[in-house]
């Protein structure tokens, strides 16, 4: 699947961020959820659109697009316990200073490519997982404050967690941090909220209790969690046919950590308040 397909609210976002002179792309970007290999993803499709020297299309075959697909990108730097360590540097369970001094040296001379240093750690597998206080230390989070925080063009930083706590507020504070909702086995299924839910934001703020009593109804008969996959699906709908509303990927995130709640044990009722006073004119 293209990633526009997948992700298309984040990548009209990133467009956007990247064509614009007044907003520019921030220098340091945190993507933090639990779908890590679409995080990677996305990060990777950044550094295209940064490096493309064609059309910056999903299917652009250009030389940089080729390479940052094939992870082979001179520039396009994965920064990981495993991934490009110097060949000095015999640590093995976490980015190192050693990465972090490699990373200074390489900003020192010029490019004619965009650098994105991609932060993210692996599982036993290989695959991608996230930066946690273990494999990204204090000492070597630190290290990396001056660059990321000095602006300097043509370089961009990339975090990516699953859990934003498990990040150094110190990096936290200078990056622009994203959620980034998990995408796996999305079947937009939303039978369990329709005619209770649908259209929620031209609800009024009167009817948050009202609302949030049917959701609760209907979990009784189906389930918190089938309840809470309903609108999480719904909102992943609404957002697909409408890629610049980025106020919807925040609704989403509200409705993991409703997740989250029940988990905990939190009374339904209580959640499902929560929800609707949340997403129902919070402002008014
Ligand atoms: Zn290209």
């Amino acid at each position: 699947m293209l990633l526009s397909d997948k992700y298309p609210f984040l990548t009209n976002y990133f467009t956007t961020a990247l064509s614009s002179v007044s907003h520019p792309l921030p220098q340091s970007i945190l993507f933090y959820g639990n779908d890590l290999n679409s995080q990677y993803i996305i990060a990777k499709e950044i550094a295209r659109f940064l490096n493309c020297k064609n059309d910056k299309s999903d299917n652009c075959e250009c030389l940089n697009c080729k390479w940052i697909r094939d992870n082979s990108h001179p520039e396009i730097l994965t920064i990981s316990k495993v991934d490009n360590k110097p060949e000095d540097d015999d640590s093995k369970t976490v980015i190192s200073i050693k990465q972090s001094s490699m990373i200074k040296e390489r900003l020192m001379t010029a490019s004619e490519f965009h650098r994105v240093f991609i932060f993210c750690d692996r599982d036993d597998e290989g695959n991608i997982a996230g930066l946690n206080p273990l494999n990204f230390q204090a000492d070597t989070a630190n290290s990396l404050l001056k660059i990321i925080e000095e602006p300097q063009s043509g370089v961009t930083f990339i975090f990516l967690t699953r859990y934003i706590e498990d990040v150094l507020p110190t990096i936290i504070s200078r990056s622009q941090c994203f959620f980034v909702p998990s995408l796996t086995n999305v079947d937009y299924d939303y039978s369990d909220i329709s005619g209770i839910f649908e259209n929620y934001w031209t609800f009024k703020r009167n009817d948050v209790f009202e609302v949030s009593q049917k959701l609760a109804d209907k979990s009784k008969e189906s389930s918190v969690s089938s309840v809470l996959s309903g609108i999480q699906n719904y909102i992943l709908h609404v957002l697909k046919n409408n890629p610049k509303n980025i106020e919807f990927v925040n609704h989403i995130k509200i409705i993991e950590d409703a997740r989250t709640q029940a988990r905990m044990g939190i009374k339904p009722q209580n959640i499902f308040d929560d929800i609707c006073l949340k997403l129902i004119q919070p402002n008014k």
